[in-house]
């Protein structure tokens, strides 16, 4: 059954080739070390390649995805991510981004039952039963993307109060925190103003958005 990913194979043997016919020397430096400025917590939805949308080369970002790019308090994994990009490879930037026409977020904001990810999910609908005033001030066929931006914005705030975060603010460490909606549609990154690189710029940037947004 494995000829069955041949064909993966020999893309990657081409890739190589291609990437070593352009710089001789990427591999090889590479391999010594990874200096990555960029953290990127995204969906592992795979229209939305962490690498491709932003043009960076391996080496350049550090990437954690999961279903609906959530930043859960008690995830290890999440935690343990980030935890590794900002205290030993010290990313200047954790970059979270959502994109529209998330099936996580749909299935949330639509109630559909999709199995075990619903208890995954649940961290959505607790967003929509908590702001529901104010997604129900949108008309129906904007909700979805509502939804999206608002997870991000709340993802951003959850990455910020993180002790990892916390703990390199006070120390004085230059990173932030930013939150980016991305559009499968036409290829292009949203910037939702939410970036945050001190503790105290987290309240006003928060109130910000919902201020923006209505
Ligand atoms: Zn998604």
């Amino acid at each position: 059954m494995t000829q069955a990913l041949d064909h993966l194979f020999a893309n990657n043997r081409q890739w190589a080739e291609q990437v070593k016919a352009e710089r001789p020397e990427f591999f090889a430096q590479l391999a010594k070390q990874q200096t990555p400025e960029y953290m990127w917590i995204g969906c592992a939805d795979s229209r939305v390649p962490a690498n491709e949308l932003i043009g960076l080369l391996p080496g350049e970002v550090f990437v954690h995805r999961n279903v609906a790019n959530l930043i859960v308090h008690s995830d290890l994994n999440c935690l343990s991510t980030l935890q590794f990009a900002v205290d030993l490879l010290r990313v200047k930037h954790v970059i979270v981004c959502g994109h529209y026409g998330c099936a996580g977020v749909r299935a949330a904001l639509d109630d559909v039952r999709v199995g075990l990810a619903d208890n995954w999910l649940r961290h959505i609908h607790d967003l929509r039963r908590v702001h529901s005033r104010w997604i129900e001030k949108f008309p129906p066929e904007m909700r979805a993307d509502k939804l999206c931006e608002l997870n991000v914005i709340e993802q951003v705030v959850n990455a910020s109060q993180t002790t990892v975060v916390q703990d390199a603010w006070a120390r004085g460490q230059d990173v932030a925190v930013h939150g980016w909606v991305y559009r499968i549609s036409d290829g292009l990154l949203h910037d939702m103003g939410m970036s945050v690189g001190q503790p105290e710029e987290l309240v006003d940037l928060y109130r910000d958005f919902f201020k923006r947004e209505g």
